[in-house]
């Protein structure tokens, strides 16, 4: 029915998170027809966000590549954070959530993924190395492990909580308030921020 460019376009769209089906398709015809040249600018966007847009090399957060090439995030550039305060994160989305609650005075460590036995994810697959490499460089003397209170969230703060145990710093992690289950970047912001204040010391044992 559809020509093969529009059904690729729908494809492609339906991999976004919260994007079925229908919705790609609803995406990709008003593209075709609208005139103001969105599906042009859109293209042009995509195209430079490889090339202007990477990883921050020092905590994982999204940051803008500079004239050099190089890719540090605001945060890590921001020299009144404290470094010595380093909140551990899941993901991008989270660490912004944390960010509009205006709790977190120091940086932040974006792990990119959970423990999960269930899904073959053990502890080598976390970038825990590149984790403790920060912490000795920073002299990071505070951890916040602000994961999701999930399975897979508790599971990661605990193996961080032994890990870390031998390293010399305190070991905190997000009071409750944040449900169970629940999702760091759904938090409000007055319940993120007492989440982060309200932290409590990790007990690794
Ligand atoms: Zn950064």
């Amino acid at each position: 029915m559809l020509p093969d460019a529009l059904l690729h376009l729908v494809e492609l769209l339906a991999r976004l998170p919260g994007v079925g089906e229908k919705t790609a398709q609803r995406f990709a015809l008003h593209l075709v027809a609208e005139k103001s040249g969105t599906a042009q600018a859109l293209g042009a966007a995509l195209a430079e966000l490889g090339e202007r847009v990477k990883s921050c090399e020092r905590c994982g957060n999204i940051a803008e590549v500079d004239g050099a090439g190089k890719a540090v995030c605001g945060v890590c550039r921001d020299s009144r954070r404290d470094s010595a305060l380093l909140c551990i994160v899941a993901k991008v989305q989270d660490l912004l959530a944390i960010e509009r609650s205006g709790a977190m005075r120091g940086r932040y460590f974006v792990l990119g993924r959970l423990l999960s036995p269930l899904d073959g994810i053990g502890p080598d697959e976390l970038p825990l190395p590149r984790l403790f490499e920060r912490i000795a460089d920073d002299g990071v003397r505070e951890v916040i492990v602000a994961t999701p209170p999930s399975v897979d969230g508790e599971a990661t703060a605990l193996l961080l909580a032994r890990e870390l145990a031998a390293r010399n710093v305190a070991i905190s992690r997000i009071a409750s308030g944040v449900p169970h289950g629940g999702d760091l970047e759904c938090a409000d912001q007055i319940t993120l921020g007492r989440a982060i204040e309200g932290r409590r010391t990790l007990d690794s044992r």
